[in-house]
């Protein structure tokens, strides 16, 4: 049979303006050294992959504890794709509220300490669902400085007034809370719990007194912090004593190993998500597999702390042999400046097995390029310990002057 739609003949658009517009937009990221492009790549485990042929070990993926290959997780997808089909067929707030929902959002609930949890289509959408519900025009936010970029694109999409504040500066998030807060209706202070980009923790029993004394919501980021920080439960737990955060957010994308992101607060918030959170409303429910997954990950991690604890231990011993700060989390950033440097510094270590990424601008501050390392439950130790002499001979030793942890 031929196919329905024949290839032959494609329709050629004449709109000569916008392909002129993208052709001198590259060339702009180009001069930049900024041009970026998707490299294809086989994840072959949690923690080889494959890339032009080679196998190299990943220290850059997000998946800390591997799951996205654990034999019993993949299980539990392939029985909910057997039972329920692969996507949910319609907003959660139509058909698409399969019975996996309930089971997921009980879990997060009880690993978060919260009454209630809504699941939403990924942490980006989450963020650009949650912020817009609370608050308005008229309304303030402040933003850590770093705070991930759906933070940002949650509050501007708001349009309250978004005022950021110096990197987990609680004085002067404080300061601008001083001077700003009487001028407005609402408040709230978003932060990442564990920075994506830093690996640095923010100071959340801290901003939770101050959010409390000026009546302003704190909403907290813990996309690297469930399942590798804290016990495995998140960066308010990784304090001491637990952080008093209304608002916790995450995904389960990074030590889940799914995909999809959450809300865990009091049964009034989560119940006004539900009413009127756009992204949550507007947007298809998550396929069914990847939500028995996520629960199967998270139940594999409220059972097993100790595991959760191992790609901290990795990041730590990795440290210690390169000769850098102690990490807090399983993130280790190596800043060394320039973007070509960063990009010279991870093909080295490509060179040598190791897949390690540069992040460059506008992803950073500009000036900050840098290494990116991840660690993970089952990177091997002796693998670690190569990349450690290399770090530290071919990379720190070489430019002194430039390259620094950021801690
Ligand atoms: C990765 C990340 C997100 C986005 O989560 P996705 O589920 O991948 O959309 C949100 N916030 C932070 C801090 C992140 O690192």
């Amino acid at each position: 049979m031929p196919p329905f739609f024949p290839a032959s003949n494609p329709c050629k658009i004449d709109m000569r303006s916008l392909d002129e517009f993208a052709t001198a937009k590259l060339g702009e990221i180009e001069r930049s050294n900024l041009r970026r492009t998707l490299v294809e790549t086989t994840r072959v485990t949690g923690i080889w992959v494959e890339r032009h042929g080679r196998r190299l070990l990943s220290f850059c993926c997000n998946d800390y504890l591997n799951l996205t290959h654990h034999p019993a997780i993949k299980e539990a997808a392939i029985a909910a794709l057997r039972t329920y089909g692969i996507g949910a067929g319609a907003s959660r707030l139509v058909t698409g509220n399969h019975p996996l929902f309930a089971e997921l959002e009980a879990r997060l609930a009880r690993v978060k300490e919260t009454d209630a949890a809504c699941v939403f289509g990924s942490g980006y959408l989450a963020n650009l669902g949650i912020i817009p519900t609370l608050v308005g025009p008229g309304d303030l936010v402040l933003i850590d400085e770093l705070a991930h970029a759906c933070l940002w694109a949650g509050a501007r999409l708001s349009h309250a007034a978004v005022v950021p504040f110096r990197h987990v500066d609680v004085a002067h998030a404080e300061m601008l809370l001083r001077e700003l807060r009487g001028r407005h209706r609402r408040a709230l202070i978003a932060t990442d719990g564990v920075f994506s980009m830093d690996g640095d923790l923010a100071p959340l029993p801290a901003l939770a007194a101050l959010a409390q004394r000026h009546d302003a919501w704190l909403l907290a980021d813990d996309a690297h912090g469930l399942g590798v920080v804290g016990g495995g439960r998140g960066s308010n737990f990784a304090h001491g004593k637990k952080a008093d955060v209304p608002l916790q957010m995450g995904t389960l994308s990074k030590a889940l190993g799914a995909y999809g992101g959450y809300l865990c607060a009091s049964a009034a918030v989560i119940d006004l998500m539900r009413n009127r959170a756009r992204t949550l409303i507007y947007s298809t429910g998550l396929p069914p597999p990847i939500v028995a997954a996520a629960s199967a990950a998270l139940d594999l991690i409220e059972r097993q702390p100790a595991y959760a604890a191992l790609p901290l231990t990795k990041a730590k011993a990795f440290a210690r042999r390169a000769g850098l700060a102690e990490p807090v989390s399983p993130i280790v950033p190596i800043v060394i400046g320039a973007p070509e440097a960063a990009i010279a510094a991870s093909r080295l270590l490509e060179q040598h097995g190791f897949l390690v990424a540069a992040i460059r601008p506008p992803t950073v501050p500009a000036g900050t390029a840098r290494l990116r390392l991840t660690f993970t439950a089952q990177h091997p130790d002796d693998e670690i310990e190569r990349l450690a002499a290399l770090v530290r001979r071919r990379i720190l030793e070489q430019a002194p002057a430039t390259a620094v942890a950021a801690q």
